[in-house]
């Protein structure tokens, strides 16, 4: 019983399920740009997500990049966004060469504040990035409201959220675009992959284009392109992974269900509470400590897990807005709750083979904390 716990492990569907859906490659030698493996998924994400048009990309990250350029936003303007994510949200703006404006979070289930959007915009404001963060919806009604009265764009980073719906409405509908993650640590994965989701055909286009170094068919560049298509042999993983993506979600639902029925209601635990007309993907169990209810703080726990071998994660501290590389541009106090989450936060191990008997192991050490 002394195995060591990681925060994650990749689900992988069976190894002749894989070979069946790579071997016509041998055949076709058609490895990557548009195989028949990269249309085929594109297919069914989009009927899985129910979204009009689904493009992938080599990652999520760039998938983000790439549709942020694809909105042409003037140089230098401002982007309304967390700093309580993955660094990929922050560096995807400024990489862009925008400027992100940090919103504070809400306690509640630690999306953007969509009470406090509207002191942040400014004539330079060109768009708002929130995130679906750990698969919590953002308000997407009152965020759309806002976008509209100021005709902003709202890009959502759904990397957390696939699979997960809004009165029954994929999180892949919501905004201008919505940017998801296929990488190996998410619910969903293609090995590294991404997709960006929108109703826009003149954008999908552009993001056609933008993935393959601006090429417009044969004999037109039409923009300075980079290269982040989807290869086939990342695809035949994400057309194996999605059949099997009901299972994969029930198997973290009884895992999530067995930490809250040890975790909930113990005094200084705040747990995420179920969102109204949400169907949840179970991607992640952050847990927040408050150090004077519990008795002790979050680092303190984190050490604890380590010394018996189970791995947790700090997911998000540092906020982006603290990362070295942005020294002196941002002040977190100005994102206070996202501060105080940040410091306060782990997520706990979760994946779909977790056994229960771990989880009870994992739940056993933090509760020895408490006491
Ligand atoms: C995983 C993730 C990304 C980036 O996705 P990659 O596929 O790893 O490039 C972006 N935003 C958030 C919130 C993520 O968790």
């Amino acid at each position: 019983m002394n195995d060591k716990i990681n925060v994650t492990r990749s689900s992988m569907p069976d190894f002749d399920e894989y070979c069946n859906e790579i071997r016509g490659l041998w055949n076709s030698r058609w490895l990557t740009n548009n195989g028949s493996k990269h249309n085929a998924l594109e297919k069914k994400i989009e009927e899985y997500l129910g979204a009009p048009n689904v493009t992938l990309f080599a990652n999520g990250h760039l998938a983000l990049e790439s549709v942020i350029e694809a909105m042409n936003f003037p140089a230098g303007a401002e982007v309304i966004t967390t700093p309580f994510t993955f660094a990929s949200t922050t560096h995807a703006i400024v990489r862009c060469g925008l400027k992100p404006v940090f919103c504070d979070i809400k306690p509640d289930n630690y999306t953007i504040d969509e009470r406090l959007i509207e002191k942040l915009i400014t004539d330079r404001t060109c768009a708002i990035i929130p995130v679906h963060v750990y698969g919590n919806v953002c308000h997407v009604e009152e965020i759309r409201r806002i976008a509209e009265k100021h005709s902003l764009k709202v890009i959502y980073d759904a990397a957390h959220a696939f699979g997960v719906t809004y009165k029954g409405v994929s999180a892949a509908n919501f905004g201008d675009a919505a940017m998801f993650s296929f990488h190996a640590t998410k619910v969903f994965h293609t090995i590294e992959g991404g997709a960006v989701c929108c109703r826009d055909e003149e954008l999908v286009q552009r993001l056609c284009d933008i993935k393959n170094f601006g090429i417009h068919g044969a004999e037109s560049t039409l923009y300075a392109g980079g290269n982040a298509k989807m290869n086939e042999f990342q695809a035949a993983m994400g057309i194996c992974n999605l059949r099997h993506i009901a299972e994969e979600m029930a198997k973290r639902k009884a895992v999530t269900e067995h930490y809250l029925s040890r975790l909930s209601g113990v005094k200084g635990i705040v747990l995420c509470e179920d969102q109204p007309d949400v169907r949840k993907n179970y991607a992640y169990f952050p847990v927040v400590f408050d150090p004077k209810a519990f008795g002790c703080g979050r680092d303190d726990v984190f050490l604890a897990l380590a010394s018996h071998g189970v791995c947790a994660r700090k997911y998000f501290w540092p906020l982006t807005s603290e990362f070295e590389c942005y020294h002196g541009q941002f002040d977190p106090n100005q994102t206070p709750i996202a501060r105080r989450i940040s410091e306060s936060v782990l997520t706990l191990p979760l994946y779909a083979d977790l056994p229960l008997d771990d989880v009870d192991r994992i739940c056993d050490i933090i509760l020895e904390c408490h006491q």
